[in-house]
């Protein structure tokens, strides 16, 4: 049985010791897909809330974009900052004793702001007691050259990944889910972040609209030679209120079977270099803001242990 190289067994080799990452949304940040420089309404899955369980209390009213000016919300964006990250270390350490953490800058675009707001939020996140380093999830049309400078320089002394949303290599694709980008672009900045010395995680969404299997795994095998140094795999699952919420009640959206997604997974890893760490395997949500599939909903242990199985069944231990 070959033991597959997951994200936290590499950390806990490193460090010694547990590693968690601590989600954070910070005030005031948004996404150009959102706010209309680059599109409106955002990629058709999207309901950041869903995604991000400390945003709906941190959502403000003004919104930073690359080119703001003053930021009014710095001081309180640095308290929620520092306010998660306390909040989310005391559970975790009433569960798992003494750990290390990454700040996981989770919710919307998180290098879409101006660079000294973003250099301050990431410097107030290494500050704190026990950080070991960031995770910075992004998009590939916003990362200016000085924030990959910057990271790079931090990366010498702490644990630095950027965590891109790639989905799909098919333009077609991303273009039926208003990602508001295409392919080259984010072929462009996974590789200019890997020559600034950086790690990239990247996000693959398997059963997008349109897709049939072969079309996923090659999308897997497209960004597994672009270089990315950890993968999240993700099925697309519908939220109620998203544009993708419609086209599924219409008819003109079939979310992917647990089969299939299972099928396409296993064969994504067998094709994985296997220096890859995969940091997930799946994805749901469990509230009644799920509208399909419904095995996205099921619990988290139930589904892990289908995967493990069917990993175990070629020969991969998880
Ligand atoms: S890039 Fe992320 S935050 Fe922006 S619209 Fe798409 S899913 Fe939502």
């Amino acid at each position: 049985m070959e033991k597959l190289q997951t994200f936290g067994t590499y950390l806990k080799k490193k460090y010694s010791q547990p590693v968690k990452k601590i989600p954070l949304a910070v005030g005031g940040f948004t996404c150009p897909n959102i706010d209309g420089t680059v599109a409106k309404g955002g990629c058709t899955f999207c309901l950041n809330d869903s995604f991000s369980p400390n945003l709906s209390k941190n959502r403000d009213k003004i919104f930073l974009n690359l080119s703001s000016g003053e930021n009014p919300l710095l001081d309180k964006q640095i308290a929620q900052v520092v306010e998660q990250i306390n909040e989310t270390k005391l559970s975790f350490q009433k569960e798992l004793g003494v750990a290390s953490y990454l700040a996981y800058f989770q919710a919307f675009t998180n290098t879409y702001a101006p660079f000294e707001t973003l250099k301050k939020l990431y410097d107030v996140a290494l500050e704190q007691k026990d950080i070991i380093g960031l995770s910075i999830g992004t998009r590939s049309d916003s990362v200016e050259d000085e924030v990959l400078e910057y990271l790079s320089e931090l990366s010498k002394t702490k644990e630095i990944w950027i965590e891109f949303g790639i989905q799909s290599v098919y333009d077609e694709t991303l273009k039926r889910i208003n990602r508001g980008h295409d392919v080259k672009n984010i072929e462009e900045a996974i590789k200019k972040a890997k020559s600034y010395g950086l790690n990239v995680c990247g996000h693959l969404i398997f059963g997008l609209p349109g897709e049939d299997q072969e079309m996923m795994l090659h999308s897997a095998k497209v960004a597994y030679e672009w270089g990315i140094d950890s993968v999240k795999f993700h099925p697309l699952y519908v939220v109620k209120n998203t544009i993708l919420a419609n086209e599924y009640m219409r008819g003109e959206f079939t979310p992917i079977e647990l089969e299939e997604y299972l099928d396409t997974l296993v064969k994504a890893i067998d094709m994985m270099p296997k220096e890859i760490l995969i940091q997930r395997v799946t994805a749901g949500i469990d509230d009644d803001s799920l509208l399909a599939p419904s095995w996205c909903g099921m619990p988290k242990n139930y589904l892990m242990g289908r995967i493990k199985q069917e990993l175990a069944k070629a020969g991969y231990s998880y």
